[in-house]
């Protein structure tokens, strides 16, 4: 159920509470108490249907994004993702218009500090509600989006209005539709300040199978992944979970360790290696997060054999 926090004032509409577009469904196992720092709490769409907020770690702070796919589709299955797809989706496709409305009008609470009227946001500091960036993210692959190229002309078009502070766009991508053409047409219009995070969470086919159950293979990914970087830096994303109680062998962090290396070696821009696990509960209880010095652990690998900056997060 929808929560009214705050009436309207100044022109802008009241903040809502809705962990969800439209109604909220049964929550999924364990989501009840864990959620209570900003950091920890899940997307929250403000009674929205394509256009949510979220304070990420990995964003340093308060992201504003666009659910590329309400229809939650992926070619990927992986066992650590969020999206729980039991229930049947609310939306079919985003709607273009209604998502820059959505947009104008979160940007406008964001800098207008109504986010602070968010339970979970009420003690975080000015810092965390600082907008960091614009996504391009959501319940699936934004890539297989059909109104790619609209969504990001659209987003840039708010932008280019300048009734806000400007605003960084960020890609969030699994790689495997980089070389799509609407994509590529879409990202034509990033800019240098622009970024797109691609996902890179193993090393062999044989692990990607068990972390991403993918419909691709992981060298296509890798070709994607260089073929962008070759043109504009890419950030990785490589999130190692917890999987039955196991940490990825140290074979296979070897093995992704070397996927690094020749990416860069054969050309690919790479400012950062961001190395996190899984944070928020998901459907499937085998899946958790990966202790702290693992990570740690990762990211000096990376940094000693790769020279690639590399944080965890
Ligand atoms: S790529 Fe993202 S949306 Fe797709 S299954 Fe994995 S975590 Fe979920």
């Amino acid at each position: 159920m929808q929560k009214l926090l705050t009436p309207p004032v100044d022109g802008l509409k009241p903040v809502l509470v809705t962990g969800t577009p439209g109604p909220s469904p049964p929550p999924m196992p364990g989501r009840s108490s864990a959620f209570t720092t900003a950091f920890g709490c899940p997307r929250e769409f403000l009674g929205n249907r394509f256009v949510y907020v979220v304070i990420s770690s990995r964003a340093r702070g308060l992201s504003i994004g666009v659910n590329m796919n309400p229809d939650q589709r992926c070619d990927f299955d992986c066992p650590y993702c969020e999206v729980n797809r039991e229930p049947p989706v609310r939306e079919k496709s985003l709607e273009v218009d209604v998502m820059a409305a959505e947009l104008e009008e979160t940007l406008a609470l964001a800098h207008a500090g109504r986010l602070r009227d968010l339970p979970a946001y009420r003690q975080a500091p000015d810092e965390l509600l600082k907008l960091r960036h614009v996504t391009l993210s959501g319940d699936g692959e934004p890539t297989l989006c059909p109104n790619f190229v609209a969504v990001v002309h659209t987003v840039i078009h708010v932008r280019a209005l300048g009734k806000f502070p400007f605003f960084k766009i960020v890609l969030i991508t699994n790689a495997t539709g980089l070389d799509l053409p609407p994509v590529r047409q879409g990202l034509e219009f990033f800019t240098a300040q622009d970024e797109v995070w691609a996902k890179l969470d193993a090393g062999t086919q044989a692990y990607m199978n068990r972390v991403n159950g993918p419909d691709c293979s992981l060298e296509k990914a890798l070709a994607n992944i260089l073929s962008l970087a070759r043109r504009r830096p890419v950030v990785i994303q490589s999130l190692f979970p917890l999987l039955n109680g196991c940490e990825p062998p140290p074979e296979e962090i070897a093995q992704y360790v070397q996927r690094l290396k020749e990416l860069k070696e054969r050309g690919a821009q790479i400012p950062l290696v961001q190395i996190y696990s899984a944070r928020r509960p998901t459907p499937l209880s085998d899946c958790s997060h990966l202790p702290l010095r693992s990570l740690s652990r990762i990211a000096q690998t990376v940094r000693n054999d790769t020279g690639l900056k590399a944080e965890v997060f």
